[in-house]
């Protein structure tokens, strides 16, 4: 009988698996090498207004990668459609996937606006099954919640829960701290951006996945949304943190 085959040693990634990232400089312009990203995210447009560009250099580089959204942004003041925005989101949702090359998308319908009003552990065991179907790693907002939207906050608290129970590593987006002060004193908003020193990778990025992907959410792509300039001030940028799961380990 033939010995069984062995396993190839996994590709190198930019980190090690324990301990502070401490990679030489060309890797803190790359993605890890992930095969199977999970992105959670609290409402349908996150995926793409947000993460959009992330996922889509992910898909580029032959990752498989899934979204759980935990909400369906029935409570958004924007309504760039008519109809009912807990069916016209879902249906948004669906279509920016296809369009950033999403592979599967689990949509919740937990409260809009509401979310940390639902049991920490209750969405961290939801976050937990999503990605026990394979997940190299999870890809969330900042713990900021970049945008200071409080489901945004609770949506990562979750998945750093789960990634703490799987040990799994955890990628954050975030802005840098100048594209957050623009956007802020040009429409009034309350992004939070991170300085250089706090930001890990900054990675090139082509933005026509998520171009394509933000036309598919005409409910919140509206003309006046700050995602515009902000897109303009990051250019082909995206800047991402290695964050502490919930048992405070950087993996
Ligand atoms: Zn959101």
């Amino acid at each position: 009988m033939d010995p069984p085959a062995s396993i190839p040693p996994s590709r190198a990634e930019p980190f090690p698996a324990t301990g502070v990232p401490a990679g030489p400089a060309p890797d803190r312009r790359r993605l890890p090498d992930w095969r199977s990203v999970l992105a959670v995210v609290a409402h349908p447009d996150d995926e793409s207004f947000g993460l959009g560009a992330v996922l889509a250099a992910f898909v580029a580089a032959g990752a498989e990668v899934s979204v759980l959204c935990f909400t369906r942004g029935e409570a958004s003041t924007l309504h760039g459609v008519s109809g009912d925005l807990t069916e016209v989101r879902a249906k948004e949702l669906r279509a920016a996937a296809d369009a950033l090359g999403v592979i599967s998308v689990e949509l919740l319908d937990h409260p809009d606006g509401r979310l940390s009003e639902v049991p920490l552990a209750d969405l961290t065991a939801q976050v937990s099954a999503a990605a026990r179907t394979g997940a190299t790693g999870l890809l969330v907002f900042d713990p900021s919640g970049v945008t200071g939207h409080p489901d945004h906050r609770r949506a990562t608290e979750a998945a750093l829960g789960a990634a703490g129970t799987l040990g799994l590593r955890v990628l954050g987006w975030t802005v840098p701290a100048d594209v957050a002060a623009t956007v802020n004193a040009e429409h009034a908003t309350s992004f939070v951006g991170h300085p250089p020193s706090a930001i890990d990778l900054t990675v090139t990025v082509d933005r026509a996945r998520q171009h394509e992907a933000v036309r598919c959410h005409p409910s919140q792509a509206v003309p006046a949304s700050p995602l515009w300039r902000r897109l303009e001030l990051l250019g082909d940028n995206e800047h991402l943190r290695w964050l502490p799961d919930g048992q405070g380990k950087a993996h």
